[in-house]
């Protein structure tokens, strides 16, 4: 069978490397010169979005046969909202991964992993690919395939805009802050490389990049944020479901395939599952659609679950962040394998609409 991969990002790669432990080498081909996110950011594999699984690690290992390297566990969580802030501590919320081009990084780890030849500096046109290979996997990290196909539906767009800064960082603590004055319907975040690096990065709904600007030096004013800068970036992500995931020979995984982790994720688990699914779908010669179900499913929860949050003004997180962290719901949330977040969508419209927070809330009523 011959089979061509458009992208030699995680998607892309996790795909070529499913395929390879049947037997089957595809044609990589890569638009730039290296495989890889341009920058180097840390994400973080968030157990909490894929319970009841107790260690993501292992799971990734037995499941889809990926045996990943992390840069550290994840123990500790501190969440700011505009008046809150709470620290949690936990053995279960999961690991920080490396992104980028780094030799501890994800898609080096892929790279090294699979023997398939990369055609770098090739940009690729899927409908030629589609007449000359069996079967031609869209991993090319947008949406363009999906939309000309007509399977594409927008959801929003985010701006991203961030810097790797050094500092003093605690290696297993991840720090968020909820604020929709400089983090509309999103967040921002800090993630360790190490204890002296780490990757702070601010996301806010449909921004230009003057706007982004203005949110990214409000977000360093108002938490008082002085690390010195070594590296900044700044992108724009997309964020959309596909539906079919198939069209005739192209199977499109990764961010062109729809699976974006929209909620409180990094995108890093869904791109690898759905690349590696692929790649199993061909070699077995299984639909594609059967071994997607699942994580179709889970990506548009996670869509509701940010469309919800959206909605929510800082009076609202102040409200969710002392909800999260209150006694009893803060051991279901963080220390079990109890998947909460299949039902967290009532959960938030409570916090947002409903609940008479003047009987139980130590904050003030909403006006
Ligand atoms: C700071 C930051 C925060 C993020 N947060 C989230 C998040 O919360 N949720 C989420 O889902 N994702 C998030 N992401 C994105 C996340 O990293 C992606 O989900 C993941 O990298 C997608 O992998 P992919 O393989 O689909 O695409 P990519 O990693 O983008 O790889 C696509 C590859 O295809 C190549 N390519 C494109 N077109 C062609 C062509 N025509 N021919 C040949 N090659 C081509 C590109 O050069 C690229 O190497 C974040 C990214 C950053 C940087």
């Amino acid at each position: 069978m011959r089979v061509a991969i458009i992208g030699a990002g995680i998607s892309g790669l996790a795909c070529a490397y499913e395929l390879e432990r049947h037997g089957i080498y595809p044609d990589i081909f890569e638009e730039r010169s290296r495989s890889g996110e341009l920058f180097s950011h840390v994400a973080g594999l968030m157990q909490l979005m894929n319970r009841p699984v107790p260690d993501q690690l292992k799971w990734l290992k037995n499941e889809y046969n990926l045996d990943l390297k992390p840069l550290a566990k994840w123990y500790t969580t501190t969440m700011h909202s505009n008046q809150v802030t709470r620290v949690v501590k936990s053995k279960h919320f999961g690991y920080f991964f490396e992104r980028g081009q780094g030799e501890l990084s994800l898609e080096t780890q892929l790279f090294n992993s699979i023997k398939s030849p990369i055609n770098f500096n090739c940009r690729a046109n899927y409908s030629e690919l589609a007449q000359e290979y069996d079967y031609v996997v869209v991993a090319n990290g947008s949406r363009d395939v999906a939309a000309s196909l007509g399977i594409w539906k927008n959801i929003f767009t985010t701006m991203v805009r961030g810097a790797i800064v050094l500092g003093d960082f605690n290696p297993h603590e991840l720090v968020m802050w909820v604020n929709t004055d400089y983090a509309l319907g999103a967040y921002a975040y800090l993630a360790p490389f190490s204890k002296n690096q780490a990757s702070l990065t601010v996301i806010h709904a449909n921004a230009s990049i003057e706007e982004m600007e203005r949110h990214w030096i409000t977000f360093l004013k108002r938490e008082n944020l002085t690390y010195q800068v070594v590296e900044n970036y700044l992108l724009s992500h997309i964020s959309g479901t596909v539906y079919p995931h198939q069209v005739g020979n192209l199977l499109l995984v990764g961010i062109a395939g729809g699976f974006m982790e929209s909620f409180l994720g990094f995108g890093s688990v869904s791109s690898l599952r759905s690349g590696i699914l692929a790649g199993r779908a061909l070699a077995n010669n299984i639909p594609f659609s059967k071994l997607v179900k699942k994580l179709d499913l889970e990506m548009r929860h996670s869509v509701r679950l940010r469309e919800i949050l959206n909605t929510m003004d800082n009076q609202d997180y102040d409200h969710l962040v002392a909800g999260m962290t209150m006694p009893g719901l803060k051991q279901l949330i963080y220390n079990t394998n109890i998947p909460v977040f299949q039902n967290a969508g009532t959960f938030f419209e409570l916090i947002r609409d409903k609940v008479d927070w003047s009987k139980w809330s130590i904050l003030p009523p909403k006006k």
